[in-house]
């Protein structure tokens, strides 16, 4: 017998809940593998603790209180479902909406900046990727840093 087999039913030989002829297996392997001895001797240590734990018995309004507690735990997730169900429609459009905006609006500069061939044109250019949202990112954030690049282009 493996230490795993063994140890797999040593709770229920313990117990003596097995056969004659497999506790005996089980015993003949215990005594003869140190391994095993010593899960049998803190499964025993653990069990003898239990059995010295006093057993509480809670209040009628802990059990009243539980199952409140319980209601609202499940009432909360449900109506959290709802709401992150309700977004995931709303969003997933508008997501792809406003990317493919941003994609055109991008598409669209790069393919002026591959004409222009003048500065005053890719200043124009420049210019026109210059958003004022972006002013008042705080110092060294990305937002500060791109509005920098860009002043530094429209510097060349
Ligand atoms: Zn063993």
């Amino acid at each position: 017998m493996k230490c795993q087999q063994v140890q797999r039913r040593l709770s229920a030989f313990l117990d003596g809940e097995l056969s004659k002829k497999q506790a005996s297996r089980i015993s003949e392997h215990v005594s003869g593998c140190p391994h095993c001895q010593q899960e049998a001797e803190s499964l025993t240590a653990t069990w003898k603790q239990l059995g010295e734990m006093h057993e509480v018995d809670p209040s009628p309004h802990f059990w009243i209180k539980l199952n409140a507690r319980i209601a609202q735990v499940e009432e909360r997730r449900f109506s959290l479902e709802r709401v992150r169900g309700f977004l995931d429609r709303l969003l997933v459009p508008a997501t792809v909406v406003a990317a493919s905006g941003v994609g055109l609006w991008i598409g669209g500069a790069l393919y002026d900046v591959q004409r222009a061939d003048e500065p005053e044109v890719w200043e124009q250019v420049t210019a026109s990727l210059y958003l004022d949202a972006l002013d008042d990112f705080p110092a060294h954030s990305i937002g500060s840093d791109y509005v920098e690049l860009l002043a530094d282009q429209n510097d060349l």
